[in-house]
């Protein structure tokens, strides 16, 4: 048969793979210029590494199996990196048992009380016994009044912002569980990455299951040709194929193919969060972590990401390389500032930390997408249940068929072999 697809990020690349394994020709439609989607690759001057920052860790069973699967498996470099947080204005230390018992931000009994709500957040296996109920509360519930108010509002409001008390728990429930499990029993969290330049080393073993990839073509409608095949409209062409497997957010789908109602749930659309992203390719390290969470009330930004503590410096060319996210709703004023603005406004609160800053950076650049985490605030998330025209012609498989509600490319493998077990 031959297949189209739509969108050629992770799901597009790996539904490809899965359906030449059986034999099909396959063609992705792509509305970027590049394929990976969201995790694909940028060539940041002297070197490439992923856009935005991705980390593969050692409980990513469906990914780690794939990178098998393709004989990339020595490709894999784990390193064993540090957590900070920012409080008071000074960088803290939070990377093994020890300095999690001397963390100053907390008393001796806000530690038991934190130590305690994670391993309860442990035995929590099913997180429909959490469903409905919203992160702020849930976390007061089970961490107590006072850590919540020192460690989760701060960290909410950096990544939520206006959202904060509106997210589901079930997603901070999966976020905990996913960074817990990267953790060695010595408190160590291991990070891995391929090397020789992220994940575009997966997109390039992924590429020979494709016969084409039409590139900067946004698909804007989709019917049925006849009852054997599909049609496909682009702002450019049209594409007739045998079936057509759409991995694009349901609620884009929505609004391409809305005659398409056996592919939708009968739910409202889930809210989504956007980022925005500052590069600094800089002379001189910033700090030993990989992750700097914020605290402090009132940084224009997420956190601080130290990406070039995942690898050997020549992968960096020698150089430091530092992400500066900020997560907000795709309406936020914020998406509408220029690239100089949103430097302007995040080198300046960086050098209270970094006063010499600006001497240090070699390159910059801003990127932002608006549409990535989906947030199911309004009505549940639907999970499971893999959704196809009677037809069998066209299918609807993206990540909201993953187990976790976090966004990760672990949770995308998931969802193809899923959609796969289904596969007629
Ligand atoms: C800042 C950031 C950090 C992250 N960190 C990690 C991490 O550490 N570990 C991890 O595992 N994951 C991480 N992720 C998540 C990971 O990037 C995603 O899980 C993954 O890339 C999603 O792939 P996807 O194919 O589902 O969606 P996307 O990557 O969004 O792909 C969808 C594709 O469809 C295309 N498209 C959309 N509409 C149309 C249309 N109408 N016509 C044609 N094409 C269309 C888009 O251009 C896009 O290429 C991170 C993501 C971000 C943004």
């Amino acid at each position: 048969m031959k297949i189209g697809i739509i969108g050629a990020g992770m799901m597009g690349m790996v539904m490809a793979h899965r359906l030449h394994q059986l034999g099909h020709e396959i063609e992705i439609i792509e509305g970027g210029p590049q394929i990976g989607g969201l995790s694909t690759w940028f060539n940041f001057g002297d070197f490439v590494w992923d856009k935005y920052y991705h980390v593969i860790l050692k409980s990513d069973k469906y990914l780690l199996g794939l990178i098998d699967e393709l004989n990339l498996t020595d490709q894999l470099y784990w390193s064993a990196t540090k957590t900070g947080f920012l409080w008071q204005g000074k960088h803290v230390s939070m990377s093994n048992l020890w300095e999690f018992i001397s963390f100053p931000p907390l008393t001796p009994w806000q530690k038991v009380r934190l130590m305690s709500g994670i391993l309860y957040n442990y035995t929590i296996t099913d997180p429909k016994r959490i469903d409905g109920l919203k992160a702020s509360t849930w976390l007061k519930g089970v961490f107590g009044n006072e850590v919540y108010q020192k460690i989760w509002d701060p960290l909410l409001q950096s990544k939520f912002g206006s959202l904060k008390d509106e997210i589901p728990a079930t997603l901070i429930w999966s976020t905990l569980r996913r960074y817990s499990s990267t953790r060695t029993p010595d408190g160590r969290e291991w990070m891995g990455h391929l090397k020789g330049g992220g994940l575009k080393v997966l997109f390039d073993a992924l590429m020979p299951s494709i016969s084409k990839v039409h590139l900067n073509q946004k698909v804007q409608g989709i019917e049925h040709h006849s009852n054997q095949s599909v049609k496909v409209k682009t702002d450019q062409n049209e594409f007739t194929y045998d079936r057509l497997v759409s991995t694009i957010p349901t609620a884009l789908l929505k609004k391409i193919a809305p005659q398409l109602k056996d592919l939708y749930p009968d739910t409202p659309n889930p809210r989504f969060l956007g980022v925005i992203r500052l590069a600094l390719v800089l002379k001189k390290s910033l700090s030993p972590f990989y992750v700097t969470n914020l605290i402090d009330k009132g940084a224009p930004f997420t956190g601080i990401i130290e990406v070039s503590q995942l690898g050997e410096s020549q992968e960096f060319s020698g150089h430091d390389f530092v992400m500066i996210p900020k997560y907000d709703v795709p309406e936020s004023e914020w998406f509408s500032l220029s690239d100089e603005e949103i430097f302007k406004r995040f080198s300046n609160e960086l050098k209270k930390l970094w006063p010499d800053l600006e001497e240090s950076i070699i390159h910059w650049v801003v990127h932002r997408e608006k549409i990535v985490q989906p947030l199911w605030i309004d009505s549940p998330r639907p999970e499971g249940q893999v959704k196809r025209t009677e037809d069998q012609l066209i299918w609807n498989v993206n990540n909201e068929l993953a187990s976790h509600s976090t966004l990760n490319n672990d949770s995308i493998v998931e969802a193809s072999t899923k959609a796969m077990a289904a596969w007629k």
